[in-house]
């Protein structure tokens, strides 16, 4: 067998579509094993992915051990008894739920779906780098709208991007990574200003935390108010605390946008415990409260302690906290890994002296108090 030099294989790497080959590789963080070898500490406080640092539900683990043996047969293609469940639970009809290998899968198969090379999109700043990334690899335009200093968007702004045309508006609620939301006034602002052309996706994957502040509106009865496609975007990954098993669903405002993007989906997009894994996770609300209760906690307990610090979060509705370091955030990022500490730097010009950090274990959040607290800035 003999393999292609480099310069045989320009040919054909140079004729791959320029969307591809300028795209931006997505940013997912350091394991703790690369941290480990790479600094010699063993104490690794992975703060960088927002991860849940309780983990599923003992009912969940349960489910899927005792589902393990079966894996040598394929996944139920169309998760008909998580379906029934989920649609009972939300009280939707089930033709409108799609099930993907996390809600990313979902953002990718919506995104091949729906998009066209040259077809306008709008999304914030700072953004979910796969709201941007995804579009951009089908060779849609990506144009980005800024929240202010005080981590709140400009309505005005976002209608002045929405022009004619716009085929697809795209952003998660609460914002990944300043963890603000949209007030219900200025989603139905929008909601108002849009017509049938442009299909929102409502990417809601810290739901289950924002839950924990009463005045968070019901986004869900909001979309279902307009005449316009929609699309919302829910995981399993973040409360539910099975990022590891990979399973995310979404709503439509119609069961043909499901249609249209079962053609374009892997047929067993989900596996067969992922699937089994989120009905236990579904009949175990319990859980998801005491894991919202204790983050909530732990949340405003840093906030407090940087405060202590002259550290100011932006006011935070989910699983992490985002904050202006005042310096280079990828230098920063970088000098708290000797330590152990892995947090997410932000890339996005206007925002790159902010770090995301997850809130997790208290032990883990103490070991990130200190080492922040001991970095000369
Ligand atoms: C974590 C996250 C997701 C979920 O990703 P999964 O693929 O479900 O693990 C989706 N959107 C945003 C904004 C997120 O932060």
């Amino acid at each position: 067998m003999t393999t292609g030099t480099l310069n045989e294989l320009k040919p054909f790497l140079g004729a791959t579509r320029a969307a591809i080959r300028e795209l931006p590789l997505y940013n997912s963080g350091l394991s703790i094993d690369y941290v480990r070898k790479h600094y010699g500490v063993e104490k690794i406080a992975k703060l960088g992915s927002n991860e849940n640092p309780y983990g599923p539900s003992p009912k969940v683990i349960a489910a899927v051990a005792s589902a393990a043996a079966e894996i040598g047969l394929y996944p139920d293609a169309s998760c008909d008894s998580l379906r029934a469940v989920l649609a009972g639970y939300l009280q939707v009809a089930p033709e409108q739920l799609i099930f993907g290998n996390g809600s990313e899968d979902l953002i990718s198969v919506a995104v091949h779906t729906f998009l066209s090379p040259g077809d306008q999109v709008v999304t914030f700043a700072p953004s979910f780098g796969l709201h941007v990334i995804w579009p951009q690899s089908v060779g849609a335009d990506v144009a980005t709208v800024s929240i202010g200093v005080d981590y709140k968007m400009d309505v005005d702004e976002v209608m002045a991007a929405l022009t004619p045309g716009v085929r697809m508006l795209l952003f998660g609620n609460p914002s990944n990574p300043a963890g603000t939301s949209i007030s219900a006034e200025d989603l139905r602002s929008i909601l108002n200003h849009l017509t049938p052309e442009t299909l929102v996706l409502f990417d809601e994957a810290y739901l289950e935390y924002a839950m924990a502040d009463p005045s968070y509106p019901d986004f869900h009865s909001i979309l279902a108010e307009f005449n316009i496609p929609w699309l919302m975007l829910r995981t399993f990954s973040k409360a539910y605390g099975l990022a590891g098993l990979r399973i995310g669903y979404a709503i439509a405002s119609d069961p043909e946008i499901i249609q249209l993007m079962d053609r374009v989906r892997a047929p067993f997009n989900v596996n067969r415990l992922a699937q089994i894994g989120a009905i236990a996770a579904l009949e175990d609300r319990g859980y998801v409260d005491s894991v919202v209760t204790r983050t909530v906690a732990e949340r405003e307990r840093m906030r407090a302690e940087l405060e202590l610090m002259g550290d100011t979060a932006a006011p935070s509705l989910t699983n992490f906290l985002f904050l202006d370091a005042r310096t280079n955030a990828s230098e920063i990022a970088r000098r708290l890994l000797p330590g152990g500490v892995i947090v997410k730097p932000w890339m996005e010009p206007a925002f790159n002296t902010h770090i995301r950090v997850s809130v997790g274990s208290r032990e883990a959040n103490d070991q990130f108090l200190a080492a922040w607290k001991a970095l000369a800035r």
